[in-house]
């Protein structure tokens, strides 16, 4: 059941090196890099190297080991950017809002009375 997995994806063409972007983390089986439509400043984007669609369809140790960077650069991303909290995103499928079909995490930092821009 499910959708599956296009090697086409804007992610999969990063994590190839096919397109730029900002990256600002690296791992054995993790990429991070800089979202180029910022929600808040530092608005940064957890990748898993390995192939899955979204969480709906990822090895739980994928996802596991992906969630242990979350945490990294979400403490990273607070000291960095003096947040007053982090937002974690996550979205599978259309109807939830996902627009790229290779799993990734939001690490947004905010700041005490700023809304994330839409
Ligand atoms: P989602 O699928 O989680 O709803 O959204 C995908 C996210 O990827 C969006 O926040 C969007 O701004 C970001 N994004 C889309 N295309 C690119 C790209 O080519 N490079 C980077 N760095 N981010 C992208």
């Amino acid at each position: 059941s499910g959708q599956s997995y296009d090697d086409n994806n804007i992610f999969a063409k990063i994590l190839r090196g096919e397109i730029p972007a900002h990256r600002v983390y690296e791992d054995d089986h993790t990429v991070a890099f800089m979202d180029v439509m910022p929600q808040a400043p530092g608005h940064l984007l957890v990748v898993p190297k390995s192939p899955s669609r979204n969480m709906l369809d990822a090895d739980p140790a994928v996802l596991a080991n992906t969630v242990q960077v979350v945490q990294k650069l979400a403490r990273a991303a607070q000291e960095a950017f003096e947040a007053d909290g982090i937002t974690i995103m996550q979205f599978n499928e259309p109807a939830a809002g996902q627009t790229v079909f290779h799993l990734h995490f939001h690490v947004v930092p905010r700041h005490e009375g700023q809304p994330l821009k839409p």
